[in-house]
């Protein structure tokens, strides 16, 4: 068995990268095929998630559109209820940030609203392979002439006002932490999120050293004795993991992983909900292996976004 200590990494770097190459980096980590990655496998990997239906991939890469027209359009678009959508009026109509799959989702409902017509097409004429059985430029309505779209570049997102960018920035971190802290994680709803996956990581195999990794209890030092109960504890787990591995599957041998487990996981929301979850999740209420990596993590993010 391995120990390690938790971590975490922001994904700033990956925002500068193409979308297929950002959500193939994300989606990989659920079955840990990082080694699959060449330069040419990005397109088919996300084509093939999307065709699976494994949609949450496709919310790891949003898209931020400045929308000019009408007031009309606006309240016909919000008539949408545009709920995994953030808007903002403005004052030439809307400023709208989504995900891949919140455009997709919506115009597979609302494909005869303007604004969202026209949202997609633009989207999907700049990426054809996110929309593949979605959008048919040929079928689709007509773009209107009193709407214009315009994507806005990430530095542009940067550029927005105080309140706007809060609100339309969305920053990934990957952590890597006990499977506590990924319980509590995903309870932050606004935020997306993909995570190693025990189904289908078989642990077992060699790229996984063989063997179970476990993430260091925040609670007990190094040599004290209820350190080493829970030492005793995880050898025995792995042992007992690795004997069911022989005659049964992954997602039926890590019924007996416990809550120690090390487990890779991406959250991924805007600034305005990084304030939010900082603010729960750094206070002495929170839960110390919480803590643990949500205090430096604060600090480094209010370095690199000030507006935090
Ligand atoms: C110290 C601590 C102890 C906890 N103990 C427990 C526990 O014992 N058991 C347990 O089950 N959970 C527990 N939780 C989880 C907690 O109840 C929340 O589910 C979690 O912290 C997510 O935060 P949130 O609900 O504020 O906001 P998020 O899910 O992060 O959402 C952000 C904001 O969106 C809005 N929002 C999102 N969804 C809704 C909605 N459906 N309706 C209305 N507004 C919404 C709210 O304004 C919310 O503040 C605990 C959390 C903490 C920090």
């Amino acid at each position: 068995m391995r120990i390690v200590d938790p971590s975490f990494e922001i994904q700033s770097e990956l925002d500068k990268q193409p979308i297929a190459i950002r959500l193939e980096e994300c989606g990989r980590i659920c079955y840990k095929s990082e080694d699959k990655i060449s330069e040419e496998s990005a397109v088919p990997f996300v084509t093939k998630i999307a065709a699976h239906g494994h949609n949450s991939v496709l919310e790891m890469a949003v898209a931020t559109y400045e929308v000019s027209c009408h007031p009309d359009h606006v309240l016909e678009f919000h008539a949408c209820q545009p709920k995994f959508f953030v808007t903002d009026r403005t004052e030439s109509g809307l400023l709208v940030t989504g995900s891949i799959r919140s455009f997709r989702e919506m115009y597979t409902q609302y494909a005869d609203n303007a604004v969202v017509a026209d949202l997609v097409a633009d989207l999907a004429g700049k990426y054809p392979f996110l929309f593949e059985g979605i959008y048919n430029a040929d079928e689709a309505t007509a773009k209107s002439d009193d709407i214009k779209v315009q994507k806005l570049s990430l530095v542009q997102v940067e550029d927005l006002p105080f309140e706007l960018l809060a609100r339309h920035r969305f920053v990934g971190v990957k952590f890597i932490v006990n499977r506590a802290v990924t319980h509590e994680l995903v309870r932050h709803r606004p935020c997306s999120f993909l995570q190693e996956s025990q189904r289908y990581c078989r642990y077992s195999n060699d790229k996984f050293g063989n063997e179970v990794t476990f993430v260091r209890p925040v609670f007990y030092e190094e040599g004290s004795k209820e350190f080493q109960i829970w030492k005793t504890a995880m050898e025995e787990t792995e042992k007992l993991y690795l004997k069911l591995l022989e005659t049964s599957t992954p997602q039926a041998a890590r019924t007996v992983l416990p809550n120690s487990c090390k487990t890779e996981i991406i959250t991924y929301c805007n600034l305005a909900e990084w304030k939010h979850i900082f603010s729960l999740r750094t206070s002495p209420a929170a839960e110390p292996s919480m803590r643990e990596i949500m205090i430096p993590l604060e600090k480094e993010m209010k370095e690199r976004y000030p507006v935090l």
